[in-house]
């Protein structure tokens, strides 16, 4: 069976792509600082606790395991504490992502897979965003994953290294069959806060910003279910193994819901109130953040099929009632 590391393998969006690798054939050998990450949720592959900017330990993982890939999931992605702390940011996301391309390139494992973000395109006036769209980020967060991209296409040019680019819109739900699933702590993101809010686990859901320039007023967001994600990445490593050339990919439904909307369909499928009020606006977050682009599913075939917010919403709601992993 081929080796693929995954960094981050321990991790919300890394835990699934573990289970998907897996079902395709792949042995996914994660490799995570456990700082974020969940022991328990390393359930398809072999962990190795580790530090991105470890390189010694990184090479040794690449002398043991020969992966044919490396999926780099690894990184902090709180757009507020982005702004609150930038240098964690470019520490942590932009040092330790260099450490690993290198160890990659020292190692001769061509083919990388990166997950990048919408974050890093910023605000542009409600249009809706493809892969061509300026990169002009907006908080530390996008900014600190538009390096990385840079530095990717320098290792391109110069030392030959492969790479597919996934630029993620919101990535929300869990496995349908509930053996792995969104746990983050803090949790920031809005789906599992406002389920949280929903039976009482927390205090009610705070709106950030009502005054935005949306029909609503709140910010709109293009949801995209993490199992269709993953899905992506396992054809976006099939593509490197292909020889095709190195490209970037948006994922996204190309449907763009407002916070509202999201706790009004909430409401519809859960049967249950969210408790919630209006705030402030958070630091760094975008008006509006929706892929424009068809091009993931006309080059690489992906084809979502669980990215509607209903099942979103009622696969989170189902893991958020049973599932959860200890330290
Ligand atoms: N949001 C909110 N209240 C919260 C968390 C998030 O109103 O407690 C809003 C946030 O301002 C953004 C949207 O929900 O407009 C999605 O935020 P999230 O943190 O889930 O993802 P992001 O877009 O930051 O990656």
């Amino acid at each position: 069976m081929q080796n693929v590391l995954v960094t981050g393998g321990a991790g919300y969006i890394g835990s699934h792509a573990c289970k998907a690798l897996r079902q395709a054939g792949f042995n996914p050998v994660t490799y995570d600082s456990l700082i974020t990450g969940w022991a328990d949720a390393v359930k398809f592959g072999p962990l190795v606790q580790g530090d991105l900017t470890d390189r010694e330990k990184l090479d040794a993982v690449f002398a043991e395991y020969k992966p044919v890939a490396v999926m780099h999931f690894a990184a902090l992605s709180q757009v507020g504490e982005s702004m609150s702390d930038p240098g964690k940011y470019w520490h942590n996301n932009v040092t330790g992502s260099l450490s690993l391309i290198e160890a990659a390139v020292a190692a001769g494992c061509m083919n990388f897979v990166f997950s990048s973000t919408c974050a890093t395109y910023g605000d542009h006036d409600n249009v809706t965003l493809d892969e061509m769209c300026p990169q002009t980020p907006i908080n530390a967060y996008g900014a600190s994953k538009r390096a990385i991209e840079d530095i990717l296409e320098n290792f391109r040019e110069s030392h030959g290294l492969n790479h597919v680019i996934f630029r993620y819109f919101n990535v929300a739900g869990a496995d349908p069959d509930g053996e792995v699933g969104e746990f983050h702590q803090p949790e920031t993101h809005l789906i599992p806060l406002m389920l949280d809010a929903i039976d009482g686990k927390r205090a009610a859901l705070t709106v950030f910003g009502t005054d935005y320039d949306t029909p609503d007023g709140t910010c709109i967001r293009d949801y995209v279910h993490v199992c269709d994600l993953v899905d992506a990445h396992v054809l976006g490593l099939k593509w490197l193994q292909d020889g095709k050339p190195s490209r970037v990919f948006n994922l996204g439904t190309g449907k763009g819901f407002s916070v509202r909307e999201v706790i009004s369909h909430s409401r519809s499928v859960t049967n249950r109130e969210v408790p919630y009020n209006e705030g402030p606006r958070r630091a760094g977050d975008c008006t509006k953040l929706v892929s424009g682009s068809v091009r993931a599913e006309k080059e690489l075939g992906w084809k979502p099929t669980r990215s509607t917010l209903e099942t979103m919403i009622a696969d989170a709601w189902r893991w958020h009632q049973n599932g959860s992993y200890e330290k």
